[in-house]
């Protein structure tokens, strides 16, 4: 038995560094992982399992699946591309930086649009970003420095399991080392979360009332009167948050979608931005998305540095990207039916998008990239096999305060099975050589 240490666990945006994993001798199989939460764990402890697809299925007449070797699969994606008016790259967050701009310079080769997870999640945090700016840090300073601790509209006690325990609630860093005694959290969602159950304070408001909430804490910030009420919150409840917050040394905001994907969208995000910016009159204070995918950040940063939009970018003109949300998003190009062929990759867009995205997706050729069975896999004609980031390959991805980390290769994967990368690298070079014959 082997010890890998410091391994990177590829599961939630919080990227903890500091898992411990048991392999064999040969570098074959995990026999444990130590210092992970229990969904981060599962991911390691499955990799062997018996029933894990190693060759790639494809989908035959009576819709049963057939496997067919990886230049089979290649050569049938290669055509499908090159067939496709505008064919849809959708996912990215489950994989690492460099297989995504492989796949950027497939999507740029064949015309499609690029687009990722951020489509149905924080977009609109994004959105707000490029327009207003952002106020924030690293999660190694809010450990050090912050006590005042904001979570809205997120609950990491169920997504992001470690997050409380290595950065936000209980660490005692160097400025805080009185751990959570010296800290005041604050949740501020529509129900009561085991988030808001370990919070000093829960505010707790109607729902899509966030836009409001918000403008009444820049209100009472301010010295001005608000309503003896707003958005379920009495005026009473919002003025001691307000005194809590301003007697602090540093504010951190964490949200999540209840912010994002409540109505006002990305203008609760400028507003919170806003509210932020104003705290910073009376103490230091930031924001940071809660995001979920282990390397959804990662996916903007590589489109953003690419082509300067973090996601839903259309190279169907080949000259220059175009980034329109509501025309470019993934969405809404398959509810018009403006895309004719679909590759889904690392994310699984049958489980998230609404059902008539989905339905439309099962309806075009759509070639799915996974290592593991998903609903997306099930309604694809194509479903390739890959190595798993984090476990069997390596690659950076980026942590969900904008943090590029370094991942490692703990076991190897099955004989056989390309990584992500190599396989984008791989049906590129199939599309010239398709190219160069005709
Ligand atoms: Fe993995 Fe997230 Fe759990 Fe950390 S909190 S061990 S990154 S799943």
């Amino acid at each position: 038995t082997k010890t890998i240490k410091n391994v990177i666990c590829t599961f939630c945006g919080t990227l903890c560094d500091d898992l411990e994993v048991d392999v064999t001798d040969d570098g074959k199989k995990i026999l444990q992982v130590r210092n992970a939460c229990a969904i981060g764990a599962e991911k390691y402890l499955h990799v062997g399992n018996p029933g894990r697809v190693i060759v790639p299925r494809m989908r035959q007449a009576d819709g049963t699946y057939k496997d067919v070797s990886y230049d089979e699969a290649i050569d049938f994606t290669a055509k499908t591309l090159l067939k496709a008016k505008k064919p849809l790259f959708y996912g990215w967050s489950s994989t690492n930086c460099e297989a995504i701009s492989a796949g950027n310079v497939l999507a740029e080769k064949t015309g499609g649009v690029i687009d990722n997870c951020a489509t149905v999640c924080h977009g609109s945090s994004l959105l707000a970003i490029q327009d207003t700016g952002v106020p924030s840090c690293t999660l190694g300073e809010v450990k050090n420095r912050a006590d005042r601790i904001i979570f809205w509209g997120c609950n990491p006690a169920h997504a992001h399991p470690r997050h409380m325990s290595r950065y936000s609630i209980f660490p005692r860093g160097f400025f805080t080392a009185k751990g959570q005694k010296g800290r005041k959290i604050i949740c501020v969602d529509c129900r009561e979360t085991d988030t808001a159950k370990v919070a000093d304070a829960f505010v707790r408001i109607k729902q899509s009332y966030d836009y409001e909430i918000i403008d009444a804490f820049r209100t009472v910030l301010r010295g001005e009167e608000i309503p003896a009420e707003v958005g379920g919150v009495p005026a009473e409840k919002i003025k001691e948050v307000i005194e809590i917050l301003k007697s602090g040394r540093f504010v951190t905001l964490f949200f999540g979608m209840g912010l994002t994907h409540t109505l006002g969208r990305n203008h609760n995000i400028d507003e919170a931005i806003n509210f932020i910016r104003d705290l910073n009159d009376y103490t230091k204070a930031v924001l940071i998305a809660m995001r979920g995918h282990y390397n959804v950040t990662g996916a903007g940063q590589v489109l953003g540095w690419q082509y300067g939009y973090p996601f839903a970018c259309d190279l169907s003109r080949l000259t220059v990207a175009r980034h329109n949300p509501g025309e470019t998003t993934s969405v809404d190009l398959l509810v018009r039916h403006e895309v004719d062929a679909c590759v889904v990759i690392a994310s699984d867009l049958a489980a998230h998008f609404p059902f008539e995205a989905t339905r439309v997706m099962a309806s075009i050729p759509t070639i799915t990239i996974d290592p593991h069975i998903s609903m997306s896999t099930e309604l694809s004609d194509l479903h390739i096999p890959v190595a798993i980031v984090g476990v069997e390959v390596g690659g950076c991805c980026y942590r969900m305060d904008n943090v590029p980390i370094e991942t490692r290769k703990c076991v190897d994967a099955p004989e056989g099975v390309l990584d992500d990368e190599e396989l984008f690298n791989r049906i590129a070079k199939r599309v010239d050589e398709i190219l160069a014959e005709n």
